[in-house]
């Protein structure tokens, strides 16, 4: 699929000695598996060429896959290619140094919100974007080299993006990239117990979640996570945000939602929408955000416009449910 596309890229890549990598804020499993994926193919395919991944946005839960690249001069960007996978707008890119490049290629799996880059790859119904990076490695397999690093890199967005291959998205194809990935020999245990292992103390975390999460009453199940809770129970954003996947297996349950209050001066809060069968995305555009059918992100300032936003959830759920059989 998109063949034309991909050898443009191919040949983009083969046509700079300097390439950048680039992927979006508030990083997780995918954006960060793909870069660090496809930085090392790049690099073990084209040994003479300089490849760099630069970001200092970093995640605490993903410190095992290693450290990025030391920052480099803004000059050294003017004549290079910039690759951002993972990443609808450009707001959302995490260096904005990829404002310097000569060229940009944009490679992602969200719902289109914004054109950007001279050469755009975006599938929509792709698990994740390093279904992707897998895809175009397996179609120029001649041309590159792969080892078990960049495909335990890849693999671990492949598996974090779709819930442990759970997601609307995960098909046949995802399957077969998922086995060229498996088959350079990936430590599956090890890369599991990295994941999904939890700390004692989260889990108090997690009793206090079940303790206090909510339901709307046409199914919207949500959860406030104030700074006080955060401070609590020592949590950084990022181990307060993850309670969103506690709340994901409610029957009657098909959208669920994450509030969790960012503590700056704006009182904005970080929501984290998800849902099956229905699709949440239009509640997240609403509120300045975006993401895909059943995952999305926003932000909104304030509990009064929290309250809204599950208002509206709770109404597109409601007109949902009321329109369409075999959801549970
Ligand atoms: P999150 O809950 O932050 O993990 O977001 C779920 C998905 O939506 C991820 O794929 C994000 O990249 C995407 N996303 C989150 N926030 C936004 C936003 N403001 N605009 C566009 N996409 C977003």
């Amino acid at each position: 699929m998109n063949k034309e596309i991909k050898t443009k890229i191919l040949n983009k890549i083969k046509e700079y000695d300097k390439i950048f990598l680039f992927r979006h804020v508030r990083n997780d499993g995918d954006c960060v598996g793909a870069t660090k994926g496809f930085k090392r193919i790049l690099q073990l395919s084209f040994p003479e060429k300089k490849i760099y991944l630069i970001d200092d946005d970093n995640s605490q839960y993903l410190a095992f896959m290693g450290a990025e690249d030391e920052a480099v001069s803004e000059e050294e960007y003017k004549d290079g290619l910039g690759i951002v996978i993972d990443t609808a707008s450009e707001k959302r890119i995490s260096n904005k140094n990829y404002l310097l490049c000569k060229e940009l290629i944009k490679i992602d799996h969200h719902i289109p919100i914004e054109d950007y880059g001279d050469i755009m790859w975006v599938e929509p119904d792709r698990s994740s974007a390093c279904e992707m990076i897998a895809d175009f490695y397996a179609t120029f397999k001649s041309e590159l080299t792969i080892d078990t690093v960049a495909a335990t890199h890849i693999y671990t967005g492949m598996v974090t993006d779709s819930g442990r291959f759970k997601y609307e998205g995960v098909n046949g194809e995802t399957m077969r990239n998922a086995a060229v990935m498996l088959d350079t020999g990936i430590d599956t245990e090890k890369l599991y117990a990295q994941l999904y292992l939890d700390d004692f103390g989260y889990l108090k975390f997690k009793a206090r979640i079940y303790q206090r999460m909510e339901i709307t009453e046409n199914g919207v199940a949500y959860i406030f996570i104030d700074k006080a809770m955060q401070e609590e129970f020592g949590l950084s954003l990022e181990q307060a945000s993850s309670c969103v996947n506690s709340l994901d297996s409610i029957r009657g349950a098909i959208c669920w939602i994450a509030f969790i209050e960012n503590g700056d001066e704006e009182s904005s809060i970080r929501v984290r929408l998800r849902s099956r069968f229905v699709h949440i995305n239009p509640i997240a555009e609403k509120y300045r955000g975006g993401g895909h059918a059943c995952a999305s992100g926003a932000t909104v300032y304030g509990w009064e416009e929290a309250e809204k936003l599950l208002a509206d959830a709770d109404a597109h759920v409601k007109e949902y449910k009321e329109t369409h059989e075999g959801w549970l």
